[in-house]
C-alpha cells in the first residue's frame, strides 16, 4: 500500500543527456491557458488528454496538471506589467514540460512577442510543426495522404531576435550613420536617415545544433529526406551559411548514415538506404510542398522561412485549427498551436481544439506515452469520419455536422471512452 502511494506521487520530469525526458508515472505537467480563444481549446483538450492516458494505461499513468500564469490572465491576477511573471519561467524550466494556449502580442507597440521570450529565455531552439494528413479531412489537395512534413524551424535568431531600431530615433540614426562609413569603403551603397533597421543575427552554433536535431529526429522517425530551405542566394552570409554549416554539420557527425543529394545526382555516391539531405531555395519550397508533398519529409529552416512555411503546409490539411507545434530544447519543451489567441473568436466557443489537441499527441509521444497519442488520433478520425467537426473545417466540408469547440472535446472523449 505504501509502495502504491509512493508510485502515484506527482513527480517532475528529468531528462536524459541525450535531451529525451525520463518520464515518471505521474509527472507533472504545466500549463498555460492563453489568451483569446486560448483557454476555450484548452479546457477542451484537456479533459481529451486525460481521458486517452486513463484509457490507453488502466489508471496506472495520469498527469498531475500545474497551472502557470502568462498573458492577460497574468495581467489580470498579478498587475500591469506582469504579463509574464519570472516564476512562470523558472517552473516551465523546472518541470520541463508544459503544454500552452497562445498568448496575444500587441502589433508595432505595447511589450515584445511573450511567445518569443519564452522561447528565447528557456532556449527551446527547435520549433517542431508536424503537417500530417488525418483521413476524411478537407484539403485543397487531390492527394493529401501525401503530406507528411515535420518542419524545425530555428527558434532563437534571425529577424526573430527582436533586435531592431525605429526609424528617427537617436539611436538608429547614429546606428545608420556608422553603417554608412562602412558601406562607403565597401561598394558605396548607403541607407537613408528615415530609415528603420532591423537585424538579422545567424549563428553557425544555432544552425548546427537545430539541423543536427532535425537529422536525428528523421532518422528516429524513419524519415527518408531532411531539407534545408532558405534564401541564400540572396542572404548569402546568412541563410547561405544556414545551409553551408547544415551540410557541414552532416559530413561530421553522421556521414554514415546522410548521403547529399548533390553526390547521388553527380552519381559520386550510392544511396544504400540512407537518409538524403537536400536544399530548397524558399520560394520555390511553397510550390513544391504543394505540387509534389511526397518528394519532402523533415523540413530545417531559419526562424522567419518556418513561421511562414507552417502556416501555408497546415492549409494543406485543414488549416491552422488542424496545426499542432512544439517548442524543444535540451532539457525543456513546450507544446503549443501553431496558431495565435484568434482574438475575434474568442468567448463564442467555436473555434476547432484539434491544433491543441493534436499538439497533446505530440506532447504524449515526446514523453514516451504513444499508446495514448494513438488512442487520440483515432477518436479524431472518427468524428472526422462521421463529418462531426468545428466551422473552419464544416466550412469545407460537404454535409459536416458543425459542432462548438467544447463539444467537438467532450465527443473526442466519449470517443476514447467507448474503444475497446
Ligand atoms: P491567429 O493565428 O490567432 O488567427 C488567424 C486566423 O486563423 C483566425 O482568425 C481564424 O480564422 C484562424 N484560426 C486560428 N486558430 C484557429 C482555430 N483553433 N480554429 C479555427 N480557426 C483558427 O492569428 P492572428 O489573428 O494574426 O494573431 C492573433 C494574436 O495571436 C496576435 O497577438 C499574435 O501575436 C498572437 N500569436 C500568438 C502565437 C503563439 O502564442 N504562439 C502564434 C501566432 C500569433
Amino acid at each position: 500500500m505504501e509502495e502504491q502511494t509512493e508510485l502515484s506521487r506527482p513527480r517532475r520530469i528529468l531528462w536524459d543527456s541525450e535531451g529525451r525526458p525520463i518520464t515518471p508515472e505521474h509527472p507533472i505537467i504545466t500549463f498555460i491557458e492563453g489568451d483569446g480563444t486560448g483557454p476555450e481549446i484548452f479546457a477542451a483538450t484537456r479533459p481529451v488528454i486525460d481521458a486517452a492516458v486513463n484509457k490507453a494505461y488502466g489508471g496506472k499513468r495520469a498527469i498531475y496538471w500545474l497551472e502557470l500564469l502568462a498573458g492577460e490572465k497574468a495581467t489580470r491576477e498579478l498587475g500591469e506589467g506582469q504579463h509574464l511573471p519570472e516564476e512562470t519561467l523558472e517552473k516551465l524550466d523546472f518541470y520541463g514540460i508544459g503544454l500552452k494556449g497562445p498568448l496575444t502580442t500587441p502589433v508595432g507597440k505595447g511589450f515584445r512577442s511573450i511567445n518569443v521570450t519564452i522561447r528565447q529565455r528557456l532556449d527551446l531552439y527547435a520549433c517542431i510543426r508536424p503537417v500530417r494528413y488525418i483521413p476524411h479531412l478537407p484539403s485543397p489537395l487531390r492527394h493529401p495522404e501525401r503530406v507528411n512534413l515535420v518542419i524545425f524551424r530555428e527558434n532563437t535568431e534571425d529577424v526573430y531576435a527582436g533586435i531592431e531600431w525605429p526609424a528617427g530615433h537617436r539611436s538608429t540614426v547614429e546606428l545608420i550613420n556608422k553603417l554608412n562609413e562602412l558601406l562607403k569603403q565597401e561598394d558605396g551603397k548607403s541607407l537613408s536617415l528615415e530609415t528603420a533597421i532591423g537585424i538579422k543575427p545567424m549563428s553557425k552554433f544555432a544552425s548546427q545544433r537545430l539541423v543536427e536535431k532535425a537529422i536525428r529526429y528523421a532518422l528516429e522517425n524513419g524519415y527518408p529526406s531532411v531539407t534545408l530551405v532558405h534564401k541564400g542566394n540572396i542572404m548569402k552570409y546568412t541563410e547561405g551559411a544556414f545551409v553551408e554549416w547544415g551540410y557541414e554539420i552532416a559530413k561530421e557527425r553522421y556521414s554514415h548514415r546522410v548521403i547529399f543529394e548533390k553526390e547521388l545526382q553527380m552519381g559520386r555516391a550510392s544511396f544504400d538506404g540512407r537518409l538524403i539531405l537536400k536544399d530548397r531555395i524558399a520560394d520555390n519550397m511553397f510550390q513544391q510542398m504543394i505540387l509534389r508533398p511526397e518528394e519532402y519529409g523533415v523540413i530545417a529552416t531559419p526562424n522567419l522561412n518556418g513561421d511562414y512555411l507552417s502556416d501555408a503546409a497546415a492549409a494543406l490539411v485543414g488549416g491552422l485549427g488542424m496545426a499542432p507545434g512544439a517548442n524543444i530544447g535540451d532539457n525543456c519543451a513546450l507544446f503549443e498551436a501553431t496558431h495565435g489567441s484568434a482574438p475575434k473568436y474568442k468567448g463564442l466557443d467555436k473555434v476547432n481544439p484539434c491544433s491543441l489537441i493534436l499538439s497533446g499527441v505530440e506532447m504524449l509521444r515526446f514523453m514516451g506515452w504513444k499508446e495514448a497519442g494513438e488512442l487520440i488520433l483515432r477518436a479524431l478520425e472518427s468524428l472526422f469520419s462521421k463529418r462531426i467537426v468545428t466551422y473552419d473545417l464544416a466550412r469545407q466540408m460537404e454535409g459536416a455536422e458543425e459542432v462548438s469547440c467544447s463539444r467537438f472535446g467532450g465527443l473526442a472523449v466519449e470517443e476514447i471512452e467507448k474503444m475497446a
